[in-house]
């Protein structure tokens, strides 16, 4: 295994870095001003627009799609370190058009999709033009276990009529949010894993129902997450993805990567936070020396320091092997990264708020929204007792029968 970046991705690393640089980091206060200033927590801020045609016009665009046709036709491992710079603030995945749930959505599309959805629905969002949604968690049951999933998609003529629950729907607040795509029950009879569907919903169809958008430990992000309800709506069947029964397959699909990639994120948000408490705690000084010099201080900064190399280490080699063997064959180290990736970005970002003190839990500094969403990746994409569960699963059949 050799995890040297190469040529290719070292360039797109300093270009990535410098366009942080010179923008992102700026932008951070200007788009939160922005969204207050318009009294709507959901408004689409005008430097996250200003600077997406900026890192397009850049070629910093599409870099998550290792699709060559359509993205920048990068491997997993090459695009990890790359992700790994977005993930520093929270606003750069969408202005590098590479932020969830939208690369998965375009994943799909790029995979499952008819050339009729690709150029509908795809096409706008590799373009940056419009956003999407993934409509899968349902309120009423526990959706991680999608073999639970109530949501109805009963066939009428040419037409799908769907009726069900969602929530955490995220990004249907979005402005520029106009897809859905629905994992919908086509046949309750079949075997589990062959019930659902996914459907392409536009969001102007009638009877889908925006109920309320959900906080985040009372953060309300620009796209939100959303309470849906699917009051009988009707789409033509040629908004079906892939086949009929094949939502868990697609779903399955979608996941690998995107949890992969809220992993490689969240080791560059590590990073941030472990630099903030750096310079934090140079700088102040409490009975008489800096924070730096104390040894409470040094041992967060090395548990850190180790911490995030060592998760680093662990996602190099889950792309790695999601490159050479395929995603099936890197489930295991696809679910070990989630887990240690959000925690080790968690317990990085509580010492990094401590060592600011108050001001840690303000908006003062990035810490506190990143530490909100940092802590809903434990459960986001299965949640960590599902994936130990099925580690140890893994783990106990190769030595015993289960
Ligand atoms: C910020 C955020 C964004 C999200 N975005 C989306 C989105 O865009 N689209 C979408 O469809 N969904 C989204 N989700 C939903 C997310 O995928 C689900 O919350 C997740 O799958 C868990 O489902 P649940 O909430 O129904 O929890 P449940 O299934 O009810 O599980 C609750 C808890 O039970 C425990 N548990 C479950 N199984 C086991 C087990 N086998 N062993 C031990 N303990 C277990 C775990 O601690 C788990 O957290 C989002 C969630 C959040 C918080």
């Amino acid at each position: 295994m050799d995890f040297a970046p190469s040529p290719k991705v070292r360039e797109f690393q300093d270009r990535l870095t410098a366009f942080m640089e010179e923008y992102v980091y700026a932008a951070e206060a200007v788009a939160q001003e922005q969204i207050a200033a318009s009294g709507n927590p959901h408004h689409h801020a005008q430097i996250i627009q200003e600077l997406k045609q900026r890192a397009h016009t850049a070629g910093l665009w599409n870099l998550f799609l290792p699709d060559q046709a359509y993205g920048a036709g990068l491997t997993n491992l090459e695009y990890a370190p790359l992700a790994e710079i977005m993930g520093r603030s929270p606003i750069a995945p969408e202005i590098f058009n590479c932020s969830a749930p939208d690369t998965g959505n375009m994943e799909i599309l790029a995979e499952f999709g008819t050339a009729a959805q690709r150029r509908q629905w795809l096409e706008p969002l590799l373009a940056g033009e419009i956003r999407s949604c993934f409509s899968m968690t349902e309120p009423a049951v526990a959706s991680s276990d999608p073999t639970n999933l109530q949501t109805r998609a009963v066939r009428d003529g040419d037409e799908y009529v769907i009726t069900g629950r969602k929530w955490f729907t995220s990004n249907a607040f979005h402005p520029n949010c106009r897809i859905a795509i629905v994992m919908a029950v086509t046949d309750p009879d079949a075997p589990p894993h062959q019930r659902a569907t996914m459907i392409l919903v536009p969001l102007d169809t009638p009877g889908f129902e925006l109920v309320r958008t959900l906080p985040v430990f009372h953060y309300i992000g620009e796209g939100g997450h959303a309470e849906v309800r699917y009051n009988d709506v009707r789409v033509p069947v040629t908004n079906r993805l892939g086949t009929e029964g094949s939502g868990f397959a697609i779903a399955q699909a979608r996941l690998g990567p995107g949890r992969i990639h809220h992993c490689m994120r969240s080791i560059g948000g590590a990073e941030r936070a472990l630099e903030l408490l750096c310079k934090r705690a140079a700088n102040r000084v409490a009975f008489g020396s800096r924070l730096i010099e104390k040894q409470t201080i040094q041992n967060w900064i090395a548990e850190s320091r180790m911490q995030i190399d060592a998760a680093r280490l662990l996602v190099l080699h889950a792309a790695w092997k999601m490159d050479t063997l395929g995603k099936r064959e890197a489930r295991q180290e696809i679910s070990m990264i989630k887990v240690v990736a959000a925690n080790v970005y968690l317990d990085v970002l509580d010492r990094a708020i401590q060592a600011h003190g108050a001001m840690g839990v303000t908006n003062d500094t990035p810490l506190a929204l990143m530490w909100s969403h940092a802590r809903t990746l434990r459960i986001v994409d299965g949640p960590d007792e599902v994936h130990k569960m099925v580690i140890a699963r893994r783990e106990i059949r190769r030595w015993t029968q289960f």
